[in-house]
């Protein structure tokens, strides 16, 4: 019986497998974010993000994450 879970992105819809629960650091943890914007994404969303998706995030400016997150996600 196979453990893998497929996870979606919350944000774009998109699948993308998050480590959290892989003995292995999830790869989510080698994008830098900044605190604040850490925080907006623990408010926002109760799983990760795909990789594209956070590094798009960490690229933005504070006020533009806060926008981009208020964004409903896509169907
Ligand atoms: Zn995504
Ligand atoms: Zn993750």
């Amino acid at each position: 019986m196979s453990a893998d879970t497929r996870d979606r992105c919350p944000r774009c819809g998109g699948s993308f497998h998050c480590g959290a629960q892989d003995p292995a650091p999830c790869p989510c943890g080698t994008i830098d974010l900044y605190a604040d914007t850490l925080q907006l994404l623990r408010e926002r969303y109760t799983t990760c993000l795909c990789l594209t998706c956070l590094r798009e995030i960490a690229a933005m400016p504070l006020d533009a994450a806060r926008a981009d997150m208020k964004k409903p996600a896509p169907s």
